[in-house]
């Protein structure tokens, strides 16, 4: 964990998908920072030991059932969290990600040796719907409710989590980067949006990071980097995967009301120069 440099102290944080690998750190770091911080995933159980391990570091947290796509859900998370932690005064939407159906696998069309792969001509419409709901609409609805609590605030902050994906598409993915892209476009949006009522919107777009989720996929089991992962490495300037405590500095610089008071509508890539780098 990196020893925060941001004073959170009197502010409540509330993070979507915090269930998740990388929101889990961004409300350990904000409640390190001094923040309340409420953890809010469709998984309440992820949510719980998360929050569990705030507490047990001596933070304060509490963990909510809420699914990002039912307005409803929403509500009654606000609502409870106005009564045990106080209003948001920072909201990072962090629910999302990508899903098998709206995914091909392969690369390039061919006109031959295709049979029995799923390719775009086979991609299923309700994974594509499943994936730009949950990342496009799952940041719109909490940011319709918790934004109103922020209206009364004088320093109010929102952060999206967009993608690699989200500035040049990553192959085999079409839904996941066309949602990732919406979700900086939405990013700009709301920033010009709310930018009379004092709350800074910004995304952060995180580059390749290893993750438990994805270890599998980019090491064999000896150690060694599979041909995607070589692939990914070769077009990062650094050389190397990130880690999630990387993109910690990047997500509480932007929220922070001095450090960042005058930046508004930013994508920020922490991506070891990947999104820099045309390969040449
Ligand atoms: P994760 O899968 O570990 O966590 C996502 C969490 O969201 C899970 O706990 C899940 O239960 C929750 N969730 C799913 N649907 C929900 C719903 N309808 N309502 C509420 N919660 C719901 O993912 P992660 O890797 O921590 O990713 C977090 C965000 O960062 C996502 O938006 C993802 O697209 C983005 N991102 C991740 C990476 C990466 O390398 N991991 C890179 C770029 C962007």
């Amino acid at each position: 964990m990196i020893k925060p440099t941001y004073d959170f102290t009197g502010k409540v944080v509330v993070l979507t998908g915090a269930g998740g690998v990388l929101v889990s750190h961004f409300a350990k770091a904000y409640a390190a920072a001094g923040a309340r911080v409420a953890l809010l995933d469709l998984n309440k159980a992820a949510a719980q030991s998360n929050a569990d391990e705030i507490t047990a570091m001596g933070g304060q947290a509490f963990a909510y059932e809420c699914n990002v796509l039912k307005k409803e859900s929403i509500e009654a998370a606000r609502k409870a969290i106005a009564q045990d932690l106080g209003k948001a005064d920072i909201l990072i939407n962090g629910a999302g990600g990508n899903n098998p159906r709206a995914t091909t696998e392969n690369e390039f069309h061919e006109v031959e040796g295709l049979d029995g792969i799923k390719t775009f001509f086979d991609l299923d419409e309700e994974g594509i719907s499943f994936v730009f709901n949950l990342n496009f609409l799952g940041t719109l609805l909490p940011t319709q409710v918790f934004a109103k609590d922020m209206l009364e605030k004088e320093h109010a902050s929102i952060l999206n989590i967009s993608s690699m994906n989200g500035f040049t598409p990553l192959t085999k993915i079409p839904a996941y980067s066309g949602a990732k892209a919406a979700i900086s476009n939405f990013t700009e949006w709301l920033a010009v949006h709310f930018a009379h009522v004092g709350i800074r919107v910004n995304a952060i777009a995180p580059g390749f990071l290893v993750s438990n989720q994805n270890r599998a996929l980019l090491f064999t089991d000896d150690g060694e980097p599979t041909a995607r992962a070589n692939k990914i490495l070769n077009n990062t300037p650094m050389g190397r995967f990130g880690e999630a405590e990387e993109l910690i500095g990047g997500v509480l610089y932007l929220t922070d009301e001095q450090a960042a008071s005058f930046v508004n509508g930013v994508v920020l890539p922490i991506d070891g120069g990947f999104n820099a780098y045309s390969g040449v």
